[in-house]
This record gives structure tokens, C-alpha cells and sequence, in this order.
């Protein structure tokens, strides 16, 4: 089953929702970062959310980065997404050993920390990136980007992500909803839809029962009459090119060029989104230092 974004939208024009199915994207970046399960957790969460805010923000050729520094084992945290929701990403530490809340329930909180920001940055393709940052709220990612919308967007915004991991390690399933009030929405609507996630529960068991995204949505919002609009599927997909490599290397200057080149090995670099290896021999080395 291909990983996909519905989007839909209450009758009554008062609330947008998105729901995403996952497994195959937090499982390929398992397979390319070989995470243990709390780091394939969080990351899976966080490249789960930056798909489904790349594809909302609806921008030709935009790109939306969400990055987690919580000051926990996991370091860093990133992902990318494409105007589409087709992400890539990388945590700093991925082989974290296992945190548990209780046997079986991995602690996301604990391993990203609860120290330090979540951070957004919407390339709009204008001339500067819009960037907003808020303080963490738990580390588990899901309640992190609900403060965010809220008090960097003034967005009421219900946010839930779930990565069930195999004892095997890989993915069983992930996905996620994201749910936005619009302007001018009644209160009665607000707390109709409080009560509709309270009722739902957690998603992560629904995604294990096999519920759609649709049928997600459709549970935690039983209680509107909803329009599905468009369906996207999204992938792991990562941009990386030899010509993007060789400008990082470029970058680095004439002198450690020349310090490269003269080692007389060739090297290789690693692109840190996916498993892709570039190559550089001596003379292409040399190469671009000539373009210098
Ligand atoms: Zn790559």
C-alpha cells in the first residue's frame, strides 16, 4: 500500500484536516539510517509531520524544513519536505539504545529532550525563508507542533503522530492527522472537535487496526459532515545530485582541494539524507579546483 496525504474539509468551511499514512517513508528512512526504535520513533514523527506541512502550505517548488533540537540523546532531528509531501531527513544519533516509557511504549519525550526549540523554515521562493521557532512543549513531536501552529501561526491546530515499530525493528505502521480551525470558527465547533479526539483516541492504534487516513479522519471527526478533496501519495525521496556534491566540495576551497587531490586516493561522500555515494577521484578533484 503506497503512503498517501487525504485532505478535507468540513462542510460548514470551518475546519481543514489531513490525514497521512507513512509506514513506507519511516521505514525507508529506518533502512537508510539504521535506527533503533526510539530514534526510528522520532524521526518517523517528524518526517510524518513535515510531509503533511509541506504538502499543506501549497507553494510551487516550496519546501517547508522542520527541525528538533531537544538537548536529549537523539541530538538533531530534521526533515525536509517538498511542496508536494514527499520528505527526507536525518536524526544526529540514530542508534540511540532503547527508552521506554513502560515495556513496549518507546519514549519519544525522553530521547529528543524537552531543552530546546522546534524550528520551522517555509521556503515560500521568495527572496528570504520565513522561519518561526517555539519552545518545546514534550519532545513527543506531535504536541510540539500543535504549540507551534499556535503560537507561531495563531492557528488552533490538533496535531497526532504514531510510529509502531516490529520487534524486529522495522515499521509497522506510521501516519498522523493534522487539524486546523479557520478563521471565524464557532466555539461550538471547537469543542465538538475536542471531544471527537477524546472519543478517537490515540492514532497510532487506529493506524494498527488498519484504519485509511480517510477512515482517521472520519473517527475523530464523526461529528461533521466532511469533504474529502484531494489525495496525494508522498514518498521518501531525497534530491541529492552529483552536481549538488560537487558544489559542497567546491565550497571548501583551494587549499583543502589541493590537500584532497594530493592525497591521491579517491574519496567518497555520502549524501546525509539517503544512502547515495559520490565518488571523487583525484583529477575530478582537481578538476574542480580548476573551476576556482
Ligand atoms: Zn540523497
Amino acid at each position: 500500500m503506497q503512503d498517501y496525504i487525504v485532505r478535507a474539509m468540513t462542510s460548514d468551511g470551518y475546519i481543514k484536516a489531513m490525514a497521512i499514512r507513512s509506514t513506507h517513508l519511516v521505514e525507508r528512512a529506518r533502512n537508510i539510517h539504521k535506527t533503533t526504535p526510539t530514534a526510528t520513533a522520532a524521526l518517523g514523527r517528524v518526517l510524518t509531520a513535515a510531509s503533511m506541512m509541506g504538502n499543506v502550505q501549497k507553494v510551487e517548488n516550496g519546501a517547508l524544513t522542520l527541525q528538533i533540537k531537544g538537548g536529549g540523546p537523539l541530538g538533531t532531528i530534521l526533515a525536509t519536505s517538498d511542496a508536494v509531501g514527499n520528505v527526507r531527513g536525518y536524526v544526529h544519533n540514530p542508534s540511540i539504545t532503547l527508552l521506554e516509557k513502560y515495556a513496549g511504549k518507546l519514549d519519544v519525550g525522553a530521547a529528543v529532550g524537552t531543552d530546546g526549540m522546534l524550528t520551522v523554515i517555509r521556503d515560500l521562493q521568495m527572496k528570504e525563508p520565513y522561519i518561526g521557532s517555539v519552545a518545546l512543549v514534550s519532545g513527543e513531536i506531535a504536541d510540539d507542533v500543535t504549540a507551534y501552529f499556535a503560537q507561531s501561526e495563531q492557528t488552533p491546530t490538533a496535531c497526532a503522530l504514531g510510529v509502531l515499530v516490529n520487534p524486529d525493528q522495522s515499521v509497522r505502521v506510521a501516519g498522523g492527522y493534522l487539524i486546523q480551525l479557520l478563521p471565524g470558527a464557532p466555539e461550538e465547533a471547537i469543542d465538538k472537535l475536542e471531544a471527537g479526539i477524546q472519543k478517537a483516541g490515540a492514532v497510532t492504534p487506529m493506524l494498527a487496526d488498519g484504519l485509511s487516513p480517510e477512515d482517521i479522519l472520519r473517527r475523530v471527526m464523526s461529528d461533521f459532515e466532511l469533504e474529502f478533496l484531494e489525495t496525494t501519495p508522498v514518498a521518501y525521496k531525497c534530491y541529492c545530485s552529483r552536481e549538488r556534491v560537487s558544489a559542497t566540495l567546491i565550497a571548501i576551497g583551494r587549499k583543502d582541494l589541493q590537500e584532497i587531490a594530493d592525497e591521491g586516493e579517491p574519496i567518497t561522500i555520502e549524501c546525509q539524507f539517503c544512502d547515495t555515494k559520490y565518488q571523487f577521484s583525484p583529477e575530478e578533484i582537481r578538476g574542480l579546483q580548476a573551476t576556482l
